[in-house]
C-alpha cells in the first residue's frame, strides 16, 4: 500500500533521513519546512498521513495541528505528531489539537511503520465514504454535517484483569460522559459484546487467563464488534504483541501505567472517527435510497427498473420473466378537471394500489409520468395475465374524489410480455410490453393485453 506522507520538520537532516527511509518502502514524501507551509501544502497536496514536528518557530506544531483539523479539506487527514521529549503533558497537548498519534525523537521505525499502515488503511475506508458522500450532494441528495460529534452518551467495554485498572479508565472515560462496562476476561467481554453495542473497546493486552490476541481476532471476527475501535493497553516494552494487535485491527495503544488524560483524549478520537464513518455510511444509504426511489409515488424509479431488468437478463439461462407495463387512462383530463395537485394525489394513491397488490419478490417502477412498470421474475404468461388483471380491478376500485362527494374514476390499461430470459434483452420485453398497452388503449382501455409470444 503506497501512501502520501507530508513531513513536517524544521531542521533538514531530519527530514532528509525520515523522507530516505519513507521513499525506500514506496511512499510518496513531501516536506514542509514550518507550519505555514504544512497548512498550504496539506491543503493543495492531500497527503494520506502528516508527520509534524513539535518544536518550530513560527508556528508550532500543536497550532499547526489544530489548524490543521479546523479545515474542511484537512480534518480527515491523519497528523502524527513527533516530539523530542516523551513528556505525557505535551502529548495531552497534542492529543487536544487533534492530533491521532505521537511518536517520540528519535522515530522507532517499526513503531511509526505499523501506525502509518493503521492510520492510512483508516483514512482510505473515510476517503471512500466522503467521495460517495460528495457524489450524492453533488446530484442534490444528502446534507452538510460538519459539526464535529460528541462522545457524550457512548458506551466502552473495558476488559482489563485488574480492578483498579478498571476503575481507572471508567472514571477517566466518565469525564467525557461516556459509560464503561467492565470485564475481566475474555468470556465476559465476549458475553457483553453480544448484548450491548459498545462505541469503543478497550483491551489489556496481557490478560492471565487470555490470550489477549486471540481476543482481539475474536472481536473483530463478531459482526457486533468488527467496526468498533478498539485500544490496546500494553506495557512499554511489550511492542512485539502491540505491533501483532495492529495486524489484527487494534485501532491504537497505549502504555500502562493508564495515563487518564491520554486514555480520554485516544478514546474520542477514536470514537469521533467511528461516528463519521456511520454517518457516512447512513448518509449512502439515504443517497442510494433516493437515487433508485421516485419522490412522488415511493416506487422505484426507471434508473433502477433498467439496471434491475439488466441484472435479471444477464443471467442467461434461468426461468421465465414476465413484464407488466401499465398506463392510466384518460389522465390529462384528471389533470385538466381537477388541477395538476389533485393528478399527483391520483398517481400516488395508484401507486399504492399497486404495491399493495404485486409479490413481494416482483417490483414496480414508475416508467414516467403516469406509466408504470412491474418486473415478475420466474412468472409465465398465466401467472403475468393474472397478476395483471388482478391490479386493474384494484385500481378500479380506488377512491378518487378531488371534489367532495365527486368520485372520478381511475382505470389503466395493461400490456403484459414475457420471455424466456435467453431469448430477450431488456428493450425487446419493454418494446413488447409497450406495444400490448398500445392494443389495450386501441381496444376501448381499462383492459389487459398480451403481447405475441413470438415477439416478447
Ligand atoms: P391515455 O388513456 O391514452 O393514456 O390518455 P392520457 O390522457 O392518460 O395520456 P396522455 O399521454 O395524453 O397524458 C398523460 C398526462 O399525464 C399528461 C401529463 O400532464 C400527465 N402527467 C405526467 N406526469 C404527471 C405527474 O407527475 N403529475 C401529474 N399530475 N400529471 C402528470
Ligand atoms: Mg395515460
Ligand atoms: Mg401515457
Amino acid at each position: 500500500m503506497t501512501a502520501r506522507i507530508l513531513i513536517v520538520d524544521d531542521v533538514p537532516t531530519n527530514t532528509r533521513l525520515l523522507e530516505a527511509r519513507l521513499a525506500a518502502e514506496y511512499y510518496q514524501v513531501s516536506s514542509a519546512r514550518d507550519g505555514f507551509e504544512a497548512l498550504e501544502r496539506a491543503q493543495i497536496w492531500q497527503p494520506d498521513l502528516i508527520l509534524l514536528d513539535v518544536m518550530m518557530p513560527g508556528m508550532d506544531g500543536f497550532e499547526c495541528c489544530r489548524q490543521l483539523k479546523a479545515h474542511d479539506s484537512t480534518l480527515h487527514i491523519p497528523v502524527v505528531m513527533v516530539t523530542a521529549l516523551g513528556e505525557s503533558a505535551e502529548r495531552l497537548r497534542g492529543l487536544e489539537a487533534g492530533a491521532d498519534d505521537f511518536l517520540t525523537k528519535p522515530i522507532e521505525y517499526e513503531t511509526l511503520m505499523a501506525r502509518m499502515r493503521s492510520l492510512v488503511r483508516l483514512k482510505r475506508l473515510l476517503d471512500e465514504w466522503r467521495a460517495r458522500v460528495e457524489t450524492a450532494r453533488a446530484m442534490g441528495v444528502g446534507d452538510d454535517r460538519a459539526s464535529v460529534p460528541g462522545v457524550t452518551g457512548t458506551q466502552a467495554l473495558a476488559i482489563d484483569p485488574s480492578a483498579g485498572s478498571l476503575a481507572t479508565i471508567a472514571h477517566g472515560l466518565a469525564l467525557d460522559g461516556i459509560q464503561t462496562h467492565p470485564a475481566h476476561t475474555g468470556a465476559e467481554a465476549i458475553a457483553a459484546a453480544a448484548r450491548h453495542t459498545f462505541d469503543l473497546i478497550v483491551v489489556n493486552a496481557n490478560l492471565p487467563n487470555d490470550d489477549a490476541l486471540k481476543l482481539i481476532s475474536a472481536l473483530r471476527a463478531s459482526d457486533s464488534t468488527h467496526e468498533t475501535p478498539l485500544l490496546l493497553v500494553a506495557e512499554p516494552g511489550d511492542k512485539a504483541r502491540v505491533l501483532r494487535g495492529f495486524e489484527l485491527g487494534a485501532s491504537d495503544w497505549l502504555t500502562m501505567p493508564v495515563d487518564a488524560n491520554e486514555l480520554r483524549a485516544r478514546a474520542r478520537n477514536q470514537i469521533r472517527r467511528k461516528i463519521y464513518q456511520d454517518r457516512f455510511r447512513a448518509d449512502l444509504g439515504t443517497a442510494l435510497e433516493l437515487a433508485v426511489v421516485d419522490p412522488l409515488t415511493s416506487l422505484y424509479n426507471q434508473r433502477y427498473l433498467r439496471r434491475h431488468l439488466d441484472e435479471l437478463m444477464r443471467r442467461r439461462e434461468g426461468p421465465p420473466i414476465a413484464l407488466l407495463m401499465l398506463d392510466v387512462d384518460h389522465f390529462k383530463a384528471v389533470n385538466d378537471r381537477f388541477g395538476h395537485a389533485n393528478g399527483d394525489i391520483a398517481l400516488k394513491a395508484i401507486a399504492d394500489t399497486l404495491r399493495a397488490n404485486v409479490r413481494a419478490f416482483d417490483s414496480a417502477a414508475r416508467y414516467g409520468g403516469e406509466e408504470f412498470v412491474v418486473v415478475m421474475p420466474g412468472s409465465g404468461i398465466d401467472d403475468a395475465t393474472a397478476a395483471a388483471e388482478r391490479l386493474r380491478a384494484a385500481v378500479e376500485t380506488v377512491v378518487f374524489e378531488p371534489v367532495p362527494g365527486q368520485r372520478h374514476p381511475l382505470t389503466i390499461s395493461v400490456g403484459v410480455a414475457c420471455a424466456p430470459a435467453e431469448s430477450a434483452t431488456p428493450d425487446t420485453l419493454l418494446r413488447a410490453a409497450d406495444r400490448a398497452l398500445y392494443e389495450a388503449k386501441r381496444l376501448g382501455r381499462n383492459r389487459v393485453e398480451l403481447a405475441p409470444m413470438a415477439e416478447a
